[in-house]
């Protein structure tokens, strides 16, 4: 048996002004043909994991395409629009095959195309016709389109928020597809959806957090043998669209009454915690008075800036705060700002001068902070991912550089890359073991850097991720929705084409 694998990952959102083109892709991960199993072997990657399930059950894998691009706002259209065409028609020059496994995201927006996996997926479904079994895995925040479900067999969702299963995954997705390609399963995916919009932030799934109690559901309706896989989908919350909404789905055995049913419970124990996942968080003035009155180390989650939610690194309110609050205090914090590292570059290692920081591509909110500071040491940015979903893989922030103030060391890179742990502050020769103060604008992976004597801190405030979904001034999202609007009963969003 054959199959042909490919992947096309990226995270939009609608706040963001950052607009991820073709070089981006390039420069995290753009391959085709034989070189997509290069890029994938030894990662932990969703499309490593569907490989290796194809492998085992002695499949034959065909490789077309991977694209990698983070979060941003949104890609190119002429970037969708060359993507869509080496998958579709890379997968038809394959044929004959006998199934397709497709590694997504799920999150992704351009500017004019709002549900591209859909559009790729309805592509290649019209393109290789009904009979192949195409299987899809997607990031826990995906915003699941009835286009998607409608042209895809199965479809398997992440359920851990930090991360961890990415490679499981694929695994997962890949290994339904066997069974389909042998002829053992008929498998059918459903969705429900609700006008409901959920903190990211809120949504870890450790412990006894409250979606780790929405996974132990979902595994228990897999346990009781009601579905073969069922996924909850939380999504990504900035994307100003009227049909984004928190999702259930559900693949069943030829029945799809019984996928909706599934697909239905879990997205209402997802909606009954709704109130679980808000958190406390302060603006950055009161986060640096409390740090300063915390025990042990404190990690501040700039959560308005995340770059992993697709906000553009550069918010400086948390630099100001610390400055003003707690400048002799030892301190990292990483921002983006390629003019800043060209000036730094210009004036040398031990140089001290002025200069301004933060707010360069992004000036709704803020304004550049001004600092006379101290350039302690120069770097090319480059680092290897030691975990999560893009563990192996090469982090590139470009050309930065390490300015000093006080206690603080401030990380300016010159592009906003994905925050794992303190890979970017290591690299750049930053301990943050080392400081009271440590700043992230990411809102998972900090959390494996938590323990005795180092514990967090959230920000609230303005940015292109916000916290308080229900302050953002929404252009397409209808009312009533949740957390604006508590209805016991929410709105029902689209959930068939
Ligand atoms: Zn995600």
């Amino acid at each position: 048996m054959r199959a042909a694998v490919a992947s096309f990952e990226f995270e939009g959102n609608s706040l963001s002004l950052r607009v991820t083109t073709r070089a981006d892709f390039a420069r995290m991960g753009l391959h085709e043909g034989a070189a997509v199993l290069q890029a994938a072997e030894g990662k932990d990657l969703a499309l490593t994991g569907g490989i290796k399930a194809l492998r085992e059950a002695g499949v034959k894998v065909v490789p077309i395409f991977a694209a990698k691009g983070g979060a941003g706002g949104h890609i190119e259209d002429s970037f969708l629009g060359e993507a869509l065409h080496r998958i579709v028609e890379g997968i038809a020059a394959a044929l004959p095959l006998d199934g397709v496994y497709l590694a997504l995201h799920g999150a992704m927006i351009c500017a004019e195309e709002k549900d591209p996996e859909g559009a790729v997926l309805a592509a290649l479904r019209a393109r290789i016709g009904p009979a192949i079994p195409i299987a899809v895995s997607l990031d826990l925040h995906a915003h699941v389109t009835p286009r998607m479900v409608a042209a895809a067999n199965i479809v398997v969702g992440y359920e851990t928020y930090p991360h961890v299963d990415a490679y499981r995954t694929g695994a997962c997705a890949a290994g339904l597809l066997v069974r389909a390609m042998r002829g053992e399963i008929r498998p059918v995916t459903r969705i429900r959806k609700y006008n409901a919009i959920v903190p990211v932030l809120g949504g870890a799934t450790l412990g006894d957090a409250p979606m780790a109690k929405v996974a132990a559901e979902a595994r228990a309706m897999e346990r009781a043998g009601r579905a073969l896989s069922v996924s909850y989908f939380p999504v990504q919350p900035w994307l100003d669209m009227e049909d984004v909404g928190i999702t259930g789905l559900a693949v069943t055995d030829g029945d799809p009454a019984g996928a909706e049913a599934v697909a239905q419970d879990i997205l209402d124990a997802m909606y009954a915690r709704r109130r679980d996942f808000e958190l406390l968080a302060m603006t950055p003035e009161e986060a640096v008075k409390a740090a300063l009155r915390m025990e042990g180390r404190v990690l501040i989650i700039d959560t308005p800036d995340s770059i992993g939610g697709g906000a553009s690194g550069d918010a400086p309110a948390l630099l100001a705060a610390i400055l003003s609050h707690a400048p002799d205090v030892p301190a990292a914090l990483a921002i983006v700002d390629p003019a800043a590292v060209r000036h730094a570059e210009k004036l040398g290692v031990g140089a001290e001068a002025e200069f301004e920081i933060g707010a360069w591509q992004d000036t709704r909110w803020f304004k550049p902070v001004r600092v006379t500071a101290r350039v302690e040491r120069l770097c090319d940015g480059n680092f290897v991912y030691r975990g999560g979903p893009v563990a192996g893989a090469t982090g590139r922030l470009g050309p930065s550089a390490v300015l000093r103030v006080g206690g603080l060391r401030i990380l300016v890179a010159s592009h906003a890359v994905y925050e794992h742990l303190d890979e970017h502050y290591a690299a750049c020769g930053i301990d943050i073991g080392a400081c009271k103060i440590a700043s992230f604008k990411q809102l998972m992976n900090f959390r494996k850097l938590l323990g005795p004597g180092v514990d967090f801190i959230a920000l609230h405030g303005q940015g292109g991720t916000p916290l308080r979904l229900q302050d953002v001034a929404w252009q397409h999202r209808r009312r009533p929705y949740w957390p604006a609007d508590d209805r016991d009963v929410p709105e029902r969003l689209p959930d068939s084409v």
